[in-house]
């Protein structure tokens, strides 16, 4: 269609663009989707900053993926062709999972590459650890040191003292191999404090311990969680949720917050914390009564008679009795109990348990972090949300709920070293005989407690001082040196752990290194490649580079090619290490980077074909595009290979949670009461702090070095409702202060019916502090003080907010915020769930006006009180430590980095 006679003369006057001009080749044309790829090295656009003028800027896009949270979604640099420069990224539209199409998080990777305060070279401390004292060293000499102390610790014959840390792992199976050729049982996560109560619950179900929702085919989506849509998987799933409701799907969110998800919701219902498996339940029984259930899925596909045998061994195993034993096991868990329990409407949950149970076999369901993360017995919420999934027979079908792996592509590595000859029982304590992954939360509480130490600690993109509980403990533990001999913060940008490091060593962004990732974003299966775009810029320009730090801002490096030369180093010829890292292709000679991801990408099924019609390689073809879609749909993978778990079936009934003395729990029920559960909070200043919910702009602790997001979000005051905020007397901006356990913190109040009654909201991410001594994140850190005030009694004192600062960039002295929010985990106890393990990051607290000059921001802490309270929840779990068969674990169980079996075992059988 033509023009009108007004955007005729608007483009004359250049107030709109002329589009429809014809010009130059690639930039100006006829409009189209996306450039094709064969353009991709010699892209021509309009410099927009330069409009009205038309001047065009040559471009070479290059493919990676984002590292800014999980998904891995995929980003198109744009190289500037005359400056050599990544100008800024866009989304890959050749890639599976997010289909071009990002969150605020993936283009602001480009502040992240331009911080002015980033770490560009190797440091090493000098003076006290913690002093904030360093030298810049070359990465010879860093390579030189720490392979020299890796090297006499293995050569004591130790399996527990060299650890790697990891916060945001982003690549499959990397670092496992490096950790299994060095024959150490060193693998530690964060993943404690974020998904390994929802895993657990999984994980006794059918052993996969992530759910892959198909929310785009869905009759129903069921989310519950704080957390969800801003994290797990973000931008991938966001948009299929919106593709499903456009046909109609309904939406129902679980949360106490009206988070942004809840707010396009159909039905949000705003449950008590804890209480979300009291609400399952009561669906799954109305499913029952109602004979809404899918017979033949139930009937084949789960353990039904194992529960028979055990539960009701008079009876026939006759599948219509059990379904009539089952209803009754289930007719306590009516609508009023779940209304009484979730302190929702009786009418609310009718209503939305109606639609659920309508589902079929299109009910995508979805819970991670929060809800499952949040209490005691949290792991109850992801195994009760499945029992729904099993009820209307929607596991593993188009618009139901997968098990993560059937989506997730597992690369073939060229060399796998023997599984780990030992045990680490800092990481997995003998009590915590169902924890689904390391301890990591309580580190140094058992380090405390005497049970161990470490020689050599990596921490690798993560920041336990700040987004772990109780983070003076963190400090504690680092500053010791008989605790930690050495601690190497591998890590793309300061923070407050590489504060109380000995190295810090500059790591990559998403466009300054190789990975390769694999994502249950959708019911598809596909792997990217994450890959340094300076080094493919350089390649297609006929430039040799050897490592990826010639390329990359300053000496920055990546993990891939650092473990690599440090492992050769480790070896001093007589270790067997060296022979793990020996090229497929090459006799004799250490493997590259480029051979390590060519080996695998020729394995990957259909991507040579896939290259060769293309006329290239499949190393090549991943560079070209970035990603592949390795299969279209994954569903109903179960038909065929059956499900992971002793019985082969769907595991109503857990043998293993009866053997490993939780018999209580054998088939799914409502049988823990939660911490914060309104009968544990008597006193009229008690609430419940909902802390853990994430805000859709932030990265945990690595955003504070991105200008646009922290000019976005930089706060975290309390959410109060109207009731509570008239019953406490406070209003907008008054302070209130929030006693924890084992200490206290003082924030700014922001009233809003957005929250439950009885419920104060924290987001985390906000409240980042740096000393004066330290440097970075100035876009979001306070200037703080800390204070020993004796016996076990810390104190943080904010100095100053944010301010402006001259810097290259003029962006940092147009800085207006002031307000860098309050340091809230550092005065959160430690609370592990005996069962998962997992850190139960709901707080009981008590909330009053400051007194005594108190401030905003202030935060007090007593480790000794912390250190109590420890073993208080600790004792939960040793009063019921029971092994089997001198089984450590249930042997089915997954484990990361898996020692090999003898270790599983405390003793054999008497
Ligand atoms: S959803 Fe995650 S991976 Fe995707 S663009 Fe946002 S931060 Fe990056």
């Amino acid at each position: 269609m033509g023009n009108t006679f007004i955007e005729k003369l608007a483009q004359k006057l250049r107030i709109i663009p002329n589009l429809d001009r014809q010009g130059a080749e690639g930039a100006i044309g006829p409009l189209r989707a996306f450039p094709d790829p064969e353009e991709w090295h010699n892209h021509l656009e309009l410099d927009a900053n330069e409009w009205p003028k038309m001047v065009e800027r040559r471009y070479s896009l290059v493919p990676t993926t984002c590292f800014n949270c999980e998904s891995a979604c995929g980003l198109l640099a744009y190289v500037d062709r005359d400056s050599g420069l990544v100008s800024k990224f866009e989304g890959n539209p050749h890639h599976p999972g997010s289909r071009g199409r990002n969150c605020a998080k993936g283009p602001a990777t480009i502040n992240q590459i331009n911080d002015t305060e980033r770490i560009l070279h190797p440091m090493k401390r000098v003076g006290p650890r913690g002093e904030g004292e360093w030298e810049r060293i070359s990465w010879e000499v860093a390579l030189e040191e720490i392979s020299t102390k890796i090297r006499e610790s293995l050569k004591t014959g130790a399996k527990d003292r060299v650890v790697y840390h990891v916060g945001r792992p982003g690549h499959e199976g990397y670092t496992n191999r490096i950790l299994k050729a060095w024959g150490v049982d060193g693998h530690n996560s964060h993943t404690n404090i974020c998904s390994a109560g929802a895993r657990t619950g999984y994980a006794l179900w059918h052993r996969h311990d992530r759910p892959s929702p198909d929310h785009a085919n869905a009759k129903v989506i069921l989310l519950t969680s704080s957390h969800l849509e801003t994290g797990h998987y973000f931008n991938p799933h966001a948009q299929r949720i919106l593709e499903g409701m456009m046909d109609g799907a309904k939406l129902i969110v679980i949360d106490p917050r009206l988070s942004n998800t809840a707010a396009m919701a159909d039905h949000w219902l705003p449950t008590w914390p804890g209480s979300e498996s009291a609400l399952f339940l009561s669906w799954a029984s109305m499913i029952l009564e109602r004979g809404l259930f899918d017979r033949d899925f139930v009937k084949d596909w789960v353990n039904w008679e194992e529960w028979m045998d055990a539960a009701n061994p008079e009876e026939n195993k006759d599948f219509d009795r059990f379904i009539e034993l089952l209803r009754k096991e289930y007719s306590p868990y009516t609508p009023e109990f779940a209304a009484n329990e979730c302190r929702i409407p009786v009418e609310q949950v009718i209503e939305v348990g109606e639609i659920v149970a309508s589902a079929g076999r299109r009910l995508s369901t979805h819970v991670w972090r929060a809800a499952a993360i949040g209490n005691l017995g949290g792991w109850r919420v992801s195994r009760t949300l499945h029992l729904l999934n099993v009820l209307t027979g929607s596991v593993g079908t188009e618009g139901g709920t997968s098990p993560n792996s059937w989506s997730k592509y597992k690369p073939d590595l060229f060399d796998i070293p023997p599984d780990p000859d030992g045990w680490n029982e800092l990481h997995f304590p003998p009590e915590y005989t169902l924890s689904h992954y390391e301890m990591s939360h309580i580190l140094p509480h058992l380090i405390k407690d005497g049970r161990g130490a470490m020689d050599v600690y990596f921490t690798r993109v993560f920041n336990p001082v700040w987004t772990y509980p109780d983070g003076f403990s963190w400090i504690e533990m680092l500053k010791n040196e008989d605790s930690v001999g050495c601690h190497i913060a591998l890590t793309p940008t300061w923070n407050e752990t590489a504060f109380f490091a000995d190295y810090v060593l500059p790591m990559g962004h998403s466009s300054e290194r190789h990975d390769v990732n694999s994502y249950a974003t959708s019911s598809g299966k596909w792997v990217a490649f994450r890959q340094p775009v300076l080094r493919e810029y350089a390649r297609r320009e006929g430039r040799e580079v050897r490592f990826t730090h010639e390329v990359n801002p300053g000496e920055v490096w990546e993990e891939d090619e650092f473990w690599n030369e440090l492992s050769w180093r480790i070896d001093d010829g007589t270790m067997g290490i060296r022979k793990h890292f020996m090229s497929p292709y090459r006799d004799g000679e250490m493997i590259t980077i480029d051979e390590y991801y060519q080996y695998m990408f020729e394995r990957i099924p259909g991507l040579p074909e896939a290259a060769e019609a293309e006329g290239t390689d499949p190393l090549g073809y991943m560079r070209k595009h970035g990603a592949f879609l390795i299969e279209e749909a994954t569903y109903n993978k179960h038909e065929e290979d059956g499900w992971p778990t002793p019985s082969g079936k769907q595991e109503l009934y857990s043998k293993s949670m009866v053997e490993f003395g939780y018999p209580e729990h054998s088939i799914p029920h409502y049988r823990v009461m939660s911490h914060v559960h309104p009968d544990n909070l008597k006193g009229e200043d008690e609430y419940c702090l909902l802390p853990n919910f994430r805000l859709p702009q932030h990265i945990h602790s690595r955003s504070a070095n991105a200008k646009w997001l922290a000019e976005i979000a930089h706060r975290n005051p309390l959410w109060v409702h109207p009731t509570d905020a008239s019953n406490l007397g406070v209003g907008d901006g008054e302070l209130l202060k929030v006693e924890t356990e084992i200490g206290w913190f003082i924030d700014k109040v922001w009233v809003t019916e957005g929250i439950k009654p009885g419920i104060i909201g924290c987001s985390h991410h906000i409240g980042r502090w740096r000393r004066k001594q330290d440097s970075g994140n100035r876009f979001m850190t306070n200037e703080v003080e800390i204070e020993e005030l004796g016996e076990g009694r810390m104190r943080m004192r904010t100095v100053s907010g944010v301010r402006p600062w001259e810097s290259d960039d003029p962006d940092t002295k147009r800085v207006w915020w002031r307000d860098g929010g309050v340091h809230q985990n550092i005065t959160h106890a430690v609370q592990p769930d005996p069962i998962s393990g997992a850190h139960c990051w709901l707080q009981k607290v008590k909330i009053s006006r400051p007194v005594n000059g108190e401030r905003y921001g202030d935060v007090e802490v007593d480790t000794r009180k912390s250190f109590e309270y420890y073993k208080k929840w600790n004792e939960m779990a040793k009063e019921k430590e029971v092994h089997p068969r001198g089984e450590r674990r249930p042997l089915w169980m997954n484990r990361p980095l898996p020692p090999k079996k003898e270790h599983w075992f405390i003793h054999e059988e008497d």
